[in-house]
Formats: structure tokens, C-alpha cells, sequence
């Protein structure tokens, strides 16, 4: 059983080091992580309005011919109005002159309406590749302050999470699983020193006989009010 909990202790060891790394490195990680999300939204939407942009510039273009074909036909149908000798043939061809007409005004709104989206769309362009630099600027200056805070504790945070990953298939699961339950919810200790014959993590006042038995080190002891791995640390 001494085995058991001095291999709790010094993966709190471990463990505690590993939280002070994090800490060192503050809220940046999740600021990178942001930031890096909100440019690729920004590129993702840019991508799209160029996508509709290059749809639209071909939309305007079949409009602009059917604007163009439609003006030669009727400037062909004006002439022929001279020409007509009865009046069947003179409403006929008025007819055509209407509908061409009404193609041609057809053609003209739509195109209308397509250069404004258009418009707007490059808009949104122009404005999104400005947010996109004004970002990246913050955001490399995050990484760059990442970067140094992560220098000075890299080699050390890849030897501890390496000697973790070993460490912990030395010891009983559930007892793990045990400790990892209570690192989570108290604030990194999976396992807790007594201090002045409490409990470290809730403060509950131990038996006298109960702090004798943990001073000793040689059994594992919960903490009979929340249940934490108690041990002492002669250290302190
Ligand atoms: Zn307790």
C-alpha cells in the first residue's frame, strides 16, 4: 500500500507542475485558438462572396446581351412597321415590338438588381479582408507571446507529460480514476497534504489518531468528510 500512495504523491508531483506551466501560459492558447477561428470564418465568407460574385459577373452578361440582341431586334422591327402593307401584318409585328420590349425592361432590372448585390458583396469583401489583417496582426502577436512563454517550459512540459504517460499505468485504475475525479473538481489535487491535522482540500479537523496514521505514510487514508487521498508532506 505504500507503494500506491507515494505513487499518488508524485503524480501530484507532476501533475502540480504541469497546472503551473498552464498557468504560465495564461489565457493566450485559448486566444490563439479564437482568433484563428474568426480568420477562417472571415476567409470562409470572403470565399463564398467571391464564389457569387464570379455567378453574378456572368448573370450581368447574359442580361447585357439579351439587352443588346433585344435593341437590334427592335430597331429591325421599326423598320419593317414601314414596310407592312396590311394591317394584320402592322399589329402582328407591334406585338413583337411589345414583347421584345418587355424582355428588354425584363433584362434591364435584373441586371440592375445583380449589380447592386454585386456591390455589396464586394463590399463585405473589402471589409472582411480589412478585419482579417487587423486580426492576424493580434493574433500573431499571441502566438509570438505564446511562443515565449512556451520556450522556457517546453522540453520540461513534453519530459513531464511523457513521464505521466508512464507513470500512471503503474497505478491501480480505479485509484486513478479516483484521483482524476478529485483533480477536477479541486482544483488540481488529485491527493492533499494535511495541514495542522486537517484536510487540505475541505478543512475537516481529523481524529487525532487519524493524523498519526497518515504521518506515518504507509496506508492510503480518504478524508472521512470528502473523500480526498489524504498524505503529509514533512516538508512543510
Ligand atoms: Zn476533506
Amino acid at each position: 500500500m505504500k507503494k500506491s500512495l507515494e505513487k499518488l504523491i508524485e503524480l501530484q508531483e507532476i501533475d502540480t507542475r504541469l497546472y503551473e506551466i498552464e498557468e504560465l501560459k495564461g489565457d493566450l492558447p485559448e486566444k490563439v485558438k479564437t482568433l484563428s477561428a474568426q480568420i477562417e470564418n472571415l476567409k470562409t465568407e470572403n470565399e463564398a462572396s467571391i464564389t457569387r460574385i464570379d455567378e453574378i459577373t456572368k448573370e450581368v452578361r447574359v442580361s447585357a446581351q439579351v439587352i443588346e440582341d433585344g435593341s437590334v431586334k427592335l430597331a429591325k422591327y421599326k423598320e419593317q412597321l414601314y414596310l407592312v402593307t396590311s394591317n394584320k401584318e402592322y399589329d402582328a409585328l407591334l406585338k413583337e415590338i411589345d414583347q421584345v420590349k418587355s424582355e428588354i425592361t425584363e433584362a434591364e432590372s435584373s441586371k440592375m438588381k445583380l449589380e447592386i448585390e454585386k456591390t455589396s458583396l464586394e463590399e463585405s469583401v473589402k471589409e472582411n479582408e480589412l478585419k482579417i489583417e487587423s486580426v492576424g496582426t493580434v493574433l500573431e502577436k499571441s502566438k509570438h507571446d505564446l511562443q515565449i512563454a512556451l520556450a522556457e517550459t517546453e522540453t520540461e512540459e513534453a519530459e513531464l507529460r511523457e513521464k505521466r504517460e508512464k507513470f500512471i499505468v503503474q497505478i491501480d485504475a480505479n485509484l486513478l480514476s479516483e484521483y482524476d475525479k478529485f483533480k477536477k473538481v479541486r482544483g488540481g489535487y488529485g491527493i492533499i497534504s494535511i495541514s495542522r491535522g486537517a484536510c487540505g482540500s475541505c478543512y475537516y479537523s481529523l481524529p487525532p489518531q487519524m493524523v498519526i496514521e497518515v504521518k506515518r505514510r504507509d496506508k492510503l487514508i480518504k478524508c472521512p468528510s470528502c473523500g480526498i487521498h489524504l498524505f503529509y508532506d514533512d516538508t512543510e
